[in-house]
């Protein structure tokens, strides 16, 4: 029998812990922390594809654009999430290589820079909220907003740097680079896509593509990978062993099993807060509907005992 395909998809502490700077060398050791569990999961016999967050990577990215313009010419957010894919990626596939040879699984790791279609009839566009790049003053926001055309927004009122641009956040339509990707899989490579949620590009009617000033979130772009793969199973990986319901109140209760129903229910009474569970909980219901099968909740080293149900959040049909 064919190996199940397994779709993970990183959270930011991956990569990056909320604590530090973000040097290479701290990047470089997250990542590493990381390919441990991933080779521990290739051991178990699953295809893997890989997905991952770049928020703190892109941001970073974008003060580093603001600050030398004039000297060098600023890139786009498309650009600078291709860049982070490029980096993040690079990473990953460097120590899970790694990893998987003291494993002694000798399979191949491939990063595929990946652009994903949206409609830029999407809501979104109408009133963007997704907040990336540094925080300004009031005053520094509105020239931005003046001379580059931002889209800014009050996100910590009363702060004294409580002002950021916004993006939209549309929804993914289509993985541009999916043949490529399929045929990644049917061949046994470890593959790296969609990192930061895709570049976001839109079809031109001369089936060209271009890029898109957004930002596709990476839980929905998640599951947009897992369908585009035919995933047997679809693995969130973030910073807490569960989801909760009455998350941070007295009487929390972490979830074991749950159906597609009891999440769209609890989902409905606010109990996984937007931009953080909500996305995940949300594509994880996607993918159980789409597939029938499961998705998995759970933190980073976690994720094994996860995958032998002996832990995690599991969303089921
Ligand atoms: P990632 O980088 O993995 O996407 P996020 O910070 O976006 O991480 O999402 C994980 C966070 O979601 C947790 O650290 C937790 O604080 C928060 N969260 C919000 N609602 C819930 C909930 N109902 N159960 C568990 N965690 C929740
Ligand atoms: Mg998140």
């Amino acid at each position: 029998m064919d190996q199940p395909i397994l779709v993970i998809a990183l959270g930011g502490n991956a990569i990056k812990q909320a604590h530090e700077k973000g040097t290479t060398e701290e990047q470089f050791h997250n990542v590493d922390v990381t390919a441990k569990q991933i080779a521990k999961i290739a051991h178990e016999g699953y295809k893997l594809v890989i997905t991952h967050g770049n928020g703190p990577q892109a941001g970073a990215l974008l003060i580093q654009q603001e600050e030398t313009n004039g000297l060098v010419p600023a890139q786009t957010l498309a650009v600078c999430g291709a860049m982070t894919q490029g980096q993040i990626g690079w990473m990953m596939q460097n120590r899970i290589a790694f990893r998987l040879h003291e494993e002694s699984v000798e399979i191949p790791v491939c990063t595929v820079v990946t652009q994903v279609v949206v409609s830029e009839d999407d809501p979104d566009f109408q009133d963007p909220t997704k907040p990336v790049g540094p925080f300004y003053t009031k005053e520094e926001a509105i020239k931005n907003r003046d001379k580059k055309g931002y889209i800014v927004k009050e996100v910590k009122p009363g702060a004294e740097k409580g002002w950021r641009r916004v993006v939209p956040s549309p929804e993914p339509i289509k993985v541009v680079e999916s043949e490529s990707i399929n045929s990644l899989v049917k061949n046994n490579v470890i593959v790296i896509a969609s990192g930061g949620g895709g570049i976001p590009v839109r079809e031109n009617s001369d089936g060209s593509y271009s890029g898109v000033e957004a930002v596709i979130d990476k839980d929905r772009a998640g599951f947009k990978l897992a369908q585009t793969v035919s995933a047997d199973k679809f693995l969130i990986l973030t910073d807490v062993e569960k989801a909760f319901i009455n998350y941070n109140k007295p009487n929390q209760q972490g979830l074991d099993r749950i159906t597609v129903k009891e999440a769209e229910k609890y989902e409905a009474e606010g109990h996984f807060l937007m931009g953080s569970m909500g996305p995940k909980m949300q594509a994880a219901i996607r993918f159980v509907k789409w597939s029938g099968k499961e998705a998995i909740i759970t933190s980073l080293n976690k994720a094994l005992d996860a995958l032998k149900g002996k832990t995690g959040t599991h969303i089921i049909p």
